[in-house]
């Protein structure tokens, strides 16, 4: 039998809330729309890959980086199929591989793999949710998983992107450095992640989530008349 996948976005939505976890992962029910985030970075991911593979193949360093004492990965090869397939993690307990794909790296001294990717901002300012940090421990986690050196700081590359009082496009880019990155707790984080999957019981709902506590609100209007 085939091992379950399970990816990055998952074991993002399953620290979110297990239940709406279980509910997609297991029973296929998606999660209701108003969560599901605007998907500007599919636009701009794919050519800010080309930029700097580009940048890759002439052996050169982007403008932005110049300052820092970190370089582009090299290894191109290895760098797609992470990209394509995913940093894979197969868990011989779980019997599960999970798996997450990066935008790209960075390697400091040859040797220290940095997580690296990249976002697209409408918003004047670049506001680091809690989630993106978990991307990149995660993505940091499982290279870690495949034997790599990890640095406990990720960076993202940001591009905002709005219009000026001439509805002229404009667009800034910067480098975001995280530090303090925490791998430590996505081993427990995957021991919690595989009980709920292989629980028969749903999860309870959260407390502030608007639509669960619709539901149950319906619910409950029939169940008192
Ligand atoms: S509480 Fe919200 S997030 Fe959790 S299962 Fe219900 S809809 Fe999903």
């Amino acid at each position: 039998m085939k091992p379950i996948k399970i990816s990055r976005s998952k074991i993002e939505l399953f620290l979110d809330c297990p239940r709406c976890f279980w509910l997609e992962v297991k029973k296929k029910i998606k999660r209701p729309e108003k969560f599901t985030a605007t998907h500007l970075g599919n636009k701009y991911d794919p050519f800010l890959k080309k930029v700097f593979d580009e940048y890759r193949r002439q052996n050169k360093k982007p403008k932005e980086l110049e300052e820092f004492d970190f370089e582009l990965y090299k290894d191109y090869q290895k760098l797609e199929i992470w990209r394509k397939k995913g940093v894979e993690y197969f868990h011989p307990k779980h019997k599960i591989i999970y798996y997450g794909e990066i935008d790209d790296l960075l390697i400091k001294e040859n040797k220290y793999l940095i997580p690296f990717d990249f976002k697209t901002t409408l918003s004047k300012e670049f506001q680091v949710y809690e989630s993106y940090k978990r991307q990149l421990e995660i993505y940091g986690y499982l290279l870690k998983k495949q034997g790599e050196e990890v640095l406990n700081l990720g960076v993202f590359y940001v591009v905002r992107v709005d219009i000026n009082e001439n509805f002229e496009k404009i667009e800034e880019r910067k480098i975001v450095i995280l530090e303090n990155l925490n791998y430590e707790i996505y081993d427990e984080v995957l021991e919690k992640l595989k009980e709920t999957y292989f629980s028969l019981q749903e999860p309870e709902p959260s407390e502030n989530c608007p639509f669960c506590l619709r539901d149950f609100q319906i619910k409950n209007l029939y169940k008192n008349e």
